[in-house]
């Protein structure tokens, strides 16, 4: 009697034979596993090295080149974009490169707005900044990879536009693309086993196809990265610390003409001209908020950033680029936005500033919330 093999991925007893079957693998696959002493089945094979493959980045060229190839084919594209991050995530001239190809926007992270948020409002929000960028989606659907929720729903609205296309998954880094992918795997992989992934070689290309099975397919691509993010200027513990990672508790603060709100070490907003009014601050709930005057906030700045306000740490204030500061004049209802690290709503008129490191945006927009 042969000793059970078992796949160190998911436990399943390893089989050759039956291909529709738990812990199947191909015989050389095994032959293989064995002499290397890790034998996985064909579906943790492929997960993994799905996982392997997709930490991929392209270059804005490399990235253009793959967009202008998608636009000649007949493909439904899915935008994924970061809700917290919106700004951050849209894909500037998507619509020009989609040519005639019908675009579905997924709205990610959904888990982390306030549930008091109306689904439908945010809808409308997002197709009306989507608007004032010139794409217009058929559709959008917000998901939360992360939790898995509504994957059935979004399967089920790609199935109705793609309508027997290719479909192309699209997105800046950092949106939970392939948190998102993985959702999509794992939710088809237990129904029909259709799942594989493959690397097309030769190219600088880099995309992973999921097979559907009317024989098109549906294909990951790179994420883009997009340098104005908060993200790339800070250290992984930090940036653990700075994206939440669960529902956003706002913290509203009363200011005075003259105050000064730091955001850790990593931002800043200075009430400039106005009544005493409210903010409502939405960042993670583990970001340190401090208020001041504005007379004082640069000296204070100097004096506490790396211990009172943090991050940065004090091992990467050296590193870490100074303040640049933007001034707005709001007249309706707003947010003003530091890309990847959160918004303050502004709800009366007034004159306010916001300070970022150097190289992230700081934005203006309509009130979401
Ligand atoms: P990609 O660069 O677009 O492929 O993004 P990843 O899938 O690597 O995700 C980026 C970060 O966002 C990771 O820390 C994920 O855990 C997180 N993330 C992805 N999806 C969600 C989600 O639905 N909700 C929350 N809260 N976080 C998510």
């Amino acid at each position: 009697m042969t000793e059970e093999i078992r796949c160190i991925g998911c436990g399943a007893i390893i089989q050759t034979e039956n291909k529709e079957d738990m812990g199947y693998t191909p015989k050389s696959a095994l032959e293989k596993g064995l002499e290397s002493g890790e034998v996985y089945c064909q579906r943790c094979f492929r997960l993994r090295h799905y996982n392997d493959i997709h930490d991929v980045q392209m270059t804005d060229e490399d990235f253009l080149r793959l967009l202008n190839q998608i636009g000649s084919t007949d493909a439904l594209i899915v935008n994924v974009v970061d809700i917290f991050d919106f700004n951050g995530s849209l894909i500037s001239g998507l619509h020009r490169f989609a040519g005639n190809n019908p675009v579905l926007l997924v709205g990610n992270k959904v888990d982390i707005l306030p549930k008091s948020l109306k689904r439908g409002k945010l809808i409308q929000w997002m197709r009306e900044r989507c608007h004032e960028v010139g794409l217009r989606p058929v559709d959008v659907v917000l998901t939360s990879a992360k939790k898995k929720h509504e994957m059935q729903e979004l399967l089920d609205v790609i199935e109705e536009y793609r309508d027997g296309r290719d479909v192309y998954v699209v997105g800046v880094t950092n949106v939970g693309k392939s948190t998102l992918i993985n959702a999509i795997i794992s939710a088809t992989a237990g129904v029909d086993n259709v799942i594989t992934t493959s690397q097309f070689p030769g190219t600088t290309l880099d995309r992973i196809e999921i097979p559907l099975d009317d024989g098109a397919s549906l294909i990951d691509t790179p994420g883009i990265i997009h340098r104005h993010q908060m993200a790339h200027y800070l250290a992984k513990k930090d940036l653990r610390l700075t994206s939440p990672n669960k529902e956003i508790k706002p913290k509203v603060y009363q200011l005075n003409a003259g105050q000064t709100l730091f955001l850790g070490g990593l931002a800043r907003f200075d009430y400039l001209q106005g009544e005493k009014t409210s903010f409502v601050v939405y960042a993670s709930n583990e970001l340190y908020l401090h208020r001041t005057k504005t007379d004082n906030a640069s000296d204070f700045y100097a004096k506490h950033v790396g211990d009172l306000l943090q991050p940065p740490t004090q091992d990467d204030v050296a590193e870490f680029p100074e303040l640049t500061r933007f001034e707005f004049s709001v007249k309706e209802p707003s947010d003003l936005v530091f890309a990847g690290l959160g918004w303050i709503t502004i709800k009366d008129p007034g004159v306010v500033a916001g300070w970022a490191p150097k190289g992230v945006d700081v934005v203006i927009r309509k009130a979401l919330i």
